[in-house]
């Protein structure tokens, strides 16, 4: 009798551990969709027949996006609430109000062995991927930034921007420097989508890539490329992706851009969650930065797919974003949060000094 109680105490401590323990995610993979407001979700899903892949998560919250000077945030400093915890002033990369640098959430995962990534649909100097890897007093240093990327150990980061590495006013060459730190250097998607190990940088366009549809499948394609690449280190990894143009299409008050933009971080977001599915120790979080266009939904057709939209703004707005997560830890993400209450939760789940 004892050797039975003993024996069942034992398999449900194990059974506890192995719960607790699967309550760690290894890898976290963090999806920005760039001026993503509540709106632009359901505008897509109505026209996608009343569905898109992100409603798999289940775990579901609100981030409030103002920042240290503005109520209206902007990338620059939304970003850098994302990438550092630190809620800084409006335009500012990577840097606290007094314009001191401070770590982002990719620069610590670095720090502690874990492989890191960025992948986007706008240059890989503009703005949000800039808050990652970047420290600047101003989001229009592309030089700058695509220089910062340099001074990290990154492990992958792929989208347009190309011109800031070799084009410089300080006569640098950003792409020789990346190929003597033992970077592949690849200039079109086909040639990124033949690498699946070391380090890579993609730089796929000169400056900002086009629009969807002449975009083509650059964002779920170069994610699951770097999926691949970081899933090589045995310690995980920390990856960033961002839907960039989602935001462009808010500033156009074009609905119809914003659904194909939408489509495209959706897709993304579907790839992204079959690894994690797959993999079950990948923490997946996806949210904004900012809503852009107070969109509004006036009418539609769920039969047809059809939304009226009204725009109320050409620039960004200050209400809360959602937040949606999947995956191991992803409870923690529930509920009203502030958008520099990632990196720490981030931080916690990762078990990052
Ligand atoms: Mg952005
Ligand atoms: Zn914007």
């Amino acid at each position: 009798m004892l050797k039975r109680i003993s024996t069942l105490l034992l398999v449900t401590l194990i059974l506890f551990g192995s719960l607790s323990a699967a309550k760690r995610p290894k890898n976290v993979i963090f999806l920005i969709g760039d001026g993503m407001g509540m709106a632009h979700i359901y505008a897509t899903m109505v026209t996608n027949g009343n569905k898109l892949e992100l409603e798999r998560c289940k775990h579901v919250g609100y981030s409030k996006t103002y920042c240290a000077n503005r109520f209206v945030t902007d990338s620059g400093a939304g970003g850098t609430a994302l990438a550092t915890g630190v809620k800084t002033r409006y335009g500012m990369i990577g840097m606290n109000p007094d314009s001191v640098a401070v770590e982002s959430i990719l620069e610590q995962s670095d720090r502690n062995g874990l492989a890191t990534g960025i992948v986007v649909s706008c240059a890989v100097t503009y703005v949000t991927p800039a808050t990652f890897i970047a420290h600047q007093i101003n989001r229009k240093m592309y030089e700058e930034a695509a220089a910062d990327y340099l001074k990290t150990d990154i492990d992958v980061f792929i989208g347009g921007g190309r011109k800031y590495f070799e084009s410089r006013k300080d006569g640098r060459n950003l792409i020789q420097e990346l190929k003597d730190k033992q970077y592949q250097v690849a200039f079109d998607l086909d040639e990124v989508k033949k690498i699946n190990s070391g380090k890579l940088a993609g730089l796929i366009h000169e400056d900002q890539p086009p629009a969807m549809p002449e975009r083509g499948d650059l964002l779920p394609d170069a994610t699951m490329v770097a999926i691949d690449i970081l899933d090589n280190n045995k310690k995980g990894f920390f990856l960033m992706v961002e839907g960039s143009q989602i935001d462009w299409g808010g500033h156009s008050n074009d609905i119809d851009m914003i659904v194909r933009e939408m489509l495209d971080f959706d897709k993304t977001i579907g790839k992204v969650l079959d690894f994690a599915e797959k993999d079950g120790n990948t923490l997946v979080v996806i949210t904004a930065d900012h809503e852009c266009g107070g969109l509004t939904l006036v009418n539609g057709n769920m039969n047809e797919g059809k939304v009226k939209a009204y725009f109320s703004s050409k620039g960004h707005t200050g209400i809360p974003v959602p937040v949606f997560a999947f995956g191991p830890g992803a409870e923690e993400f529930t509920g009203f949060m502030e958008n520099i209450d990632f990196k720490g939760k981030i931080e916690k789940l990762l078990k990052l000094k």
